[in-house]
């Protein structure tokens, strides 16, 4: 007979870890089966955020800038910082420490909240049964009430550029994690979210960074005035991104990578020491579920769920990367939270229109809600506030007063649509707008809050002050 559990979760990433620990606080019983194998060879929970995404990349943009801070950043202040020294591989180790500390926290917070972590290759068979495939080829079937599928998503491929992360010349996000040695040169195909941070730590470490984007507008999903101001500072600081970029076919050479591409000018050829091929992710379906348990899938490849997660199969959801929305962690994990919670009976919520998006450059970018050229596309009437951190006094005191905020407000009701931000801490900051959009607030709300001084808070309440033509600290125009 098989096991039968209140909630098998597929998927042990941010969104099935959070998933089964809320299922379980919720007092249903309840399994996640994870098959990760990490960097030493041993089981491990926590996906790909924990052990090859989130946290690895924010721990070595992290170290990375530090060192490019005590390199560059620090004269102004008076402090003259000789003989800085690069050891890349105690930056490399701090890393996995991390990842070993908060991967490791995922299996004892298991054991507290008493979920059964089943380890091995989860598929979902007909009528919410479950065959677990182990490491040693062996296979047991377990039986669920309800049965989550959180199986995430991995890197696309692109055949110009074969992906090899044990030969470590052309790599994906997880291989340019784990560099041994800077390399002199990085090609990095895409300019998205991975390439402008993993092509951030690479410059700041001493690399010389091409950037080969295909499409003609910069973060194209961001607000189009940020992103001209994210492009400026990047090219500032010595990323050569080329947009409207066709890359055509690479070929190793002795000494590393030749990348054949073409743009408006013709084509041509670069060689890099190594490449990096970050052109998005797909949803990771691969031997998920067996033809005979009827799952529907739906465009390019995500399971197909309703407003709730819901699959086409009475009691199976579906969350995370592995579905519609944005790939992000924190999104992945509030599905978790909404389906434990209906599962249990309760109403569950979940506000996609509030999902804040990071990019954690330098400056950083953090944006959520609609953007003004989406507002403009929609017909919905706005207005704008907006802020430059060249008039705050806290940035000042850091040496950091680039970048502006943004705040977009109904033109009728003031209610908030959107704030887009880059700047100094753009990704905590964002957060003040997410909850106030949570709560459905106006822009008069946040201009009538009392914000703490000196803050890089006060850009925020200056920005929702300038919708209404009010802005203290500038010139309203
Ligand atoms: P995953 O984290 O991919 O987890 C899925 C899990 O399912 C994996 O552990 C996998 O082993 C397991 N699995 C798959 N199939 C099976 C199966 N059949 N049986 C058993 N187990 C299975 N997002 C952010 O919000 N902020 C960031 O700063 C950020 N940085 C990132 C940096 C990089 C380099 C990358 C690559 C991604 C980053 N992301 C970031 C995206 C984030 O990692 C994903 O959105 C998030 O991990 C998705 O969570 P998930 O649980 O849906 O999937
Ligand atoms: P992305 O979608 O952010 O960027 C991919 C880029 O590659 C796009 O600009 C696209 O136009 C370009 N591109 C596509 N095909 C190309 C080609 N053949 N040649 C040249 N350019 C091409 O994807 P990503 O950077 O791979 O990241 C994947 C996802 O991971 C992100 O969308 C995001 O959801 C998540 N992520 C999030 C964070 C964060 O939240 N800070 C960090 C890293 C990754």
């Amino acid at each position: 007979m098989a096991k039968t559990y209140d909630v098998v979760v597929i998927g042990g990433g941010p969104a099935g870890y959070v998933a089964a620990i809320r299922c379980a606080q919720l007092g249903l019983e309840t399994a996640c089966v994870e098959q990760w194998i990490n960097f030493k060879g041993d089981p491990a929970l926590g996906g790909t955020c924990l052990n090859v995404g989130c946290i690895p990349s924010k721990t070595l943009l992290e170290s990375s800038e530090q060192y490019h801070h005590l390199k560059e950043g620090i004269d102004s202040h008076g402090i003259h910082v000789e003989g800085v020294k690069l050891d890349l591989d105690r930056m490399m180790a701090r890393k996995e420490d991390i990842v070993l500390q908060l991967t490791n926290g995922i299996g004892a917070l298991f054991k507290a909240n008493g979920v059964e972590w089943l380890q091995g290759h989860g598929k979902l068979l007909a009528d919410r049964q479950v065959e677990i495939t182990h490491r040693d080829g062996s296979s047991d079937v377990v039986s669920a009430d309800n049965v989550i599928i959180a199986t995430g998503s991995v890197p696309i491929d692109i055949g110009a550029a074969p992906v090899d992360n044990a030969e470590g010349l052309i790599v994906d996000s997880t291989g340019a994690l784990d560099f041994r040695q800077v390399p002199e040169t990085l090609g990095v195909i895409g300019a998205g979210v991975i390439g402008l941070e993993l092509g951030s730590v690479w410059n700041r470490l001493g690399a010389k960074v091409v950037m080969l984007e295909a499409v003609e507008d910069f973060l194209a999903l961001a607000d189009q005035q940020i992103a001209r101001d994210a492009l400026r500072q990047f090219k500032k600081q010595g990323l050569d991104i080329r947009l409207g970029t066709r890359v055509i076919a690479t070929e190793k050479t002795g000494d590393g990578v030749k990348v054949h591409f073409k743009d408006k000018d013709g084509d041509h050829e670069i060689v890099f020491e190594k490449l990096l091929v970050s052109v998005g992710r797909r949803p990771n379906t691969d031997d998920v579920a067996a033809p005979e348990s009827d799952l529907l899938f739906g465009e390019r490849g995500f399971i197909h769920v309703d407003e709730h997660c819901e699959t086409n199969l009475p009691g199976v959801y579906a969350i995370g990367d592995v579905v519609r929305g944005p790939m992000l962690a924190h999104k992945g994990s509030e599905e978790g939270v909404m389906v434990a919670e209906i599962i249990a009976g309760q109403h569950g919520h979940l506000n996609y229109d509030a999902i804040p998006w990071v990019i954690y450059t330098d400056p950083e970018i953090a944006w959520v809600g609609k953007t003004e050229q989406a507002l403009k596309t929609e017909g919905i009437p706005y207005k704008i506030g907006t802020f430059p951190f060249s008039a705050n006094g806290r940035a000042k005191a850091m040496d950091a007063a680039v970048g502006m905020v943004k705040m977009l407000a109904h033109a009728e009701t003031d209610a908030l649509l959107g704030c887009h931000i880059i700047g100094p801490y753009a990704s905590e900051l964002i957060q003040e707008t997410v909850l106030a959009m949570e709560f459905n607030a106006s822009s008069e709300d946040l201009a009538r809050t009392i914000h703490g001084h000196p803050t890089l808070y006060e850009a925020m309440h200056e920005a929702a002050l300038s919708v209404h033509g009010r802005a203290l600290h500038k010139i309203n125009t």
